[in-house]
């Protein structure tokens, strides 16, 4: 498991998003590719990657329209920094969303 030191804030606020879930055992180095970037909403701030249509390779479930994300197409993953069990196990609990369902999402 290599740890990557690339560490570019410190969380200041832990939101109360989160839910614990089991954490898979996927290699994620592969996914979170390329560079994310930070976006703040009103729920905190949230790291977002774009994943193009070419390494889309899984289907997924949208947390914004609950319908699938079929492999090939382009959609973008999110995640929390501030996460109350750290960055590791907010990447584990990155969710994948339309990037229309992500814009137009609703914090809660
Ligand atoms: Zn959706």
């Amino acid at each position: 498991m290599g740890k990557k030191n690339n560490r570019k804030r410190t969380p200041s606020n832990l939101s109360k998003w989160q839910k614990p879930r089991p954490a898979s055992g996927r290699d994620i180095s592969r996914i979170l590719d390329p560079t994310p970037r930070i976006e703040s909403a009103a729920d905190g701030d949230w790291f977002v990657a774009y994943i193009a249509s070419v390494n889309a390779l899984k289907t997924y479930k949208c947390p914004g329209c609950h319908r699938q994300i079929k492999p090939g197409v382009a959609h973008l993953v999110a995640w929390q920094d501030d996460h109350m069990f750290g960055r590791e196990r907010a990447i584990e609990e990155r969710r994948h969303w339309h990037q229309k369902c992500w814009q137009t999402r609703r914090p809660y």
